[in-house]
């Protein structure tokens, strides 16, 4: 045995399952899991696996996976993607499924998406339509990914229309998040996703966002509170899902902070040297609770503490911490309205009564929050 393998022996594994009736599955969190990858996967009963990469991951860890899963008599190849989200897009599409086919997996085989949300959103859509779907395992390698994007069977590509406007619906069948893997990503792609890690805490738990401000050196660190913040997130994420899996209702709270932030990555063009995803969050979820502070629906104070934790960790807060600027309020509205959470000119934001105490609110009045963000912006 390896020491590597040795060491995972050691590693407790952490198991969040997600009971969705007949497309349950389970999420296994633990440092190292690449390592055990193949048993695990195997046992789901496949013969061949096409793994699915980007240029950044998979010279650090195809080759792991797919010696673990050869030594476990699965058949594996690998499908390399250039980084970025450019990759999801109607030519990547083509080429995994052209290249799914010639690896010759068949129904009963997997799709492996290794990678982040990018690969997991592509590689996850491929498995949906290929033969009529195959099954697919995700192995994510950012902390978004891990607490976001690989849970809930949300998959598609990116349209000239928008983002994500083409996707199916499917649920992976295994979801390994091996928190090692982090070591590796970029400080500024931890941080992003460790905004999606608080906002968990910030929608209903209270304790949780006590807790991360607490123990976050751990979590970036990747000592054993990075593994408890990924499964106490993926709990999250697994309970909003389970309760509403096509976003009919509920789900709409992972939403929190995402309405300003979403207007904030249109604004800067997606432009990642500007702002990344979970920064956009990030500044969202600062200004989602001093709106619902302005409203009089939560202490100053809460929204307060929320902006101080995201700060320590070197997270952006404030409309004026946008490379480049955030546009005029005019443009800012704009860009809301275009958000799919707008409904017959009113808007529907996540608003908080305090942290932990998130709830959905429809008919949102555009002159309200123009009041509110020319108060930010002045
Ligand atoms: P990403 O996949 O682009 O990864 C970010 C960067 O980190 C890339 O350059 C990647 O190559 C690199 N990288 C990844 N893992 C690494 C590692 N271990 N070591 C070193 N470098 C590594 O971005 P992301 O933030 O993971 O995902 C963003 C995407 O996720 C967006 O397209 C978004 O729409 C999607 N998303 C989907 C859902 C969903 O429910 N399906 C939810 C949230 C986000
Ligand atoms: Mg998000």
């Amino acid at each position: 045995m390896s020491i590597a393998a040795a060491q995972v022996q050691n590693t407790s594994v952490i198991t969040v399952p997600v009971p969705l009736g007949d497309r349950a599955y389970d999420i296994l969190v633990g440092r190292g899991l690449i390592e055990v990858a193949g048993p695990r996967i195997a046992a789901l009963g496949a013969r061949a696996a096409a793994i699915v990469t980007d240029e950044h991951v998979g010279p650090l860890y195809a080759q792991a996976l797919s010696q673990s899963l050869q030594a476990n008599g699965l058949r594996s190849s690998v499908i390399t993607l250039p980084p970025g989200e450019a990759t999801k897009s109607y030519t990547s599409l083509e080429r995994v499924c052209d290249a799914v086919l010639e690896a010759k997996i068949e129904r009963g085989d997997l799709v492996v998406a290794l990678g982040g949300g990018v690969i997991g959103d592509l590689a996850g859509f491929v498995a949906a339509i290929v033969r009529r779907g195959v099954r697919f395992v995700q192995v994510p390698t950012t902390l978004l990914s891990q607490v976001d994007s690989s849970v809930g069977g949300k998959t598609g590509i990116n349209s000239r229309h928008g983002k994500n406007l083409v996707g199916a619906f499917h649920q992976p069948s295994l979801v390994l998040a091996d928190t090692a893997l982090l070591d590796t990503l970029p400080v500024r792609e931890m941080r992003a996703g460790y905004a999606e890690v608080v906002k968990y805490g910030l929608i209903d738990d209270a304790r949780f966002f006590a807790w991360c401000e607490a123990n976050w050196h751990g979590i970036f660190n990747g000592d054993l509170e990075r593994d408890e913040a990924v499964a106490q997130s993926c709990r999250s994420k697994a309970a909003v899902v389970v309760r509403d899996e096509h976003e009919t209702g509920d789900r709409a709270l992972l939403n929190l902070g995402h309405t300003f932030g979403h207007a904030l990555e249109r604004i800067t063009r997606y432009d990642s040297a500007r702002l990344v995803h979970g920064e956009g969050v990030a500044i969202g979820l600062n200004l989602a609770f001093r709106f619902s502070a302005a409203l009089g629906l939560c202490a100053i104070s809460d929204a307060e503490r929320i902006e101080a934790h995201l700060a320590v960790v070197g997270l952006p807060t404030r409309l004026s911490h946008v490379p480049g600027g955030c546009g005029t309020v005019d443009e800012l509205l704009d860009a809301m309205a275009q958000d799919k959470k707008v409904k017959g000119g009113s808007l529907t934001f996540i608003l908080a009564k305090g942290i932990g105490q998130s709830f959905i609110a429809p008919g949102i009045e555009a002159e309200k929050v123009r009041a509110f963000l020319t108060g930010e912006i002045n």
